[in-house]
């Protein structure tokens, strides 16, 4: 099965019905993220459910497309079957001294797995090492730990992080190095060097066609995949599937509508050996919903989200904000998946 396949192919839905059925809101945010303040959204409201389109404003018309496919999906034919009733998630270290991790820790309720981002520019590798020690030591020697470098390590770089790194014990290294043929080098590198770190490729996958791509390179052990930029939860778990990799689920800076799709494909994976990215809602210092989809007990449930018509009305974008959204979703239309 391909992400083309009639099988994944958005519903037949009319524009005008779309447009009509858009909710526009602009969210403010706890802290800045991308270099925005606030997040901007369309909820769209369909006979299946809630939909959420919010491609970063950078986003030509057809990467959104994608973003748009996936909300369509959501509202319009809903979740496909879930394996699972609820969905652990990891918590989140920014690059912050060691001295700040128990603090940034102790706002996660019980999660037993932590991302830790590393390779901040400005920084050096032994604030990155001391950083996962201090995360070491809060969660214990049972705790997960994986580490993000978005990309910002050369290969030499990567390779010498990693040694120094995988003793206080990783269950992988997020997208190390930005280029794929890298990764791969890396990966026979650490081998070579008896060093046991896990790769995961994230940045490197932005499309169907690139968990593929990532699979047939060697390049990475764990594939990150976000349901909007792959067109929606069928489309992802075709991806999943057709790559043969373990998958962990994320989120994009996603309203608790966007969250709640990520845990529908996070829940209808037949495996799913790794917590999920999906704890970004509480980046959100409001939200569509009374109750976001933050995790308990470092876990998500599966399900359906209330959207409250009150908090829409309560965080509408501005007028001309909610027009260009609409001629965003129009511009889109024609560069839908093949329908
Ligand atoms: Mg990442």
């Amino acid at each position: 099965m391909t992400p083309s396949s009639p099988d994944v192919r958005p519903p037949e839905v009319a524009l005008s019905d779309v447009l009509e059925r858009a909710a526009v809101v602009r969210l403010p945010l706890r802290t800045r993220f991308r270099g925005v303040a606030e997040r901007e959204a369309v909820l769209l409201r369909g006979p299946a459910g809630w939909g959420e389109f919010a491609p970063f404003l950078e986003y030509g018309p057809t990467e959104a497309a994608r973003w748009l496919a996936a909300a369509l999906e959501s509202a319009w034919t809903g979740s496909p079957p879930a394996v699972r009733d609820w969905v652990e998630v990891n918590a989140t270290v920014p690059a912050v001294p060691a001295a700040q991790v128990r603090q940034v820790l102790a706002r996660y309720d019980g999660c037993t797995t932590v991302k830790v981002k590393v390779a901040e520019p400005g920084q050096g590798l032994a604030d990155d090492v001391d950083r996962v020690r201090a995360v070491r030591e809060v969660l214990g020697p049972a705790g997960r730990i994986r580490v993000d470098a978005n990309a910002a390590w050369s290969l030499d770089e990567a390779e010498r992080a990693l040694r120094a790194l995988a003793p206080v014990g990783l269950e992988y290294a997020e997208q190390p190095c930005a280029d794929l043929a890298d990764l791969a080098r890396l990966r026979v590198r650490l081998a070579a060097a008896g060093v046991d770190v896990l790769l995961a490729a994230d940045e490197s996958i932005r499309k169907a066609e690139d968990p593929l791509r990532v699979a047939a390179a060697g390049a990475a052990d764990v594939v990150v995949l976000k349901v909007a930029p792959l067109g929606g939860i069928r489309p992802a778990l075709a991806v999943a599937q057709a790559c043969g990799l373990p998958v962990v689920v994320s989120s994009a800076l996603d309203t608790s509508v966007g969250i709640a799709a990520g845990v529908a494909l996070a829940a209808a994976l037949p495996e799913l050996p790794f917590a999920c990215g999906l704890g970004t809602a509480a980046l959100l210092a409001a939200d569509v919903t009374p109750r976001p989809w933050v995790p308990v007990a470092g876990r998500l449930p599966v399900g359906a989200v209330e959207v409250d018509g009150a908090l829409l009305a309560a965080h509408a974008a501005p007028g001309e904000r909610a027009d260009w959204w609409r001629r965003r979703i129009a511009d889109c239309w024609e560069f839908l998946p093949r329908r």
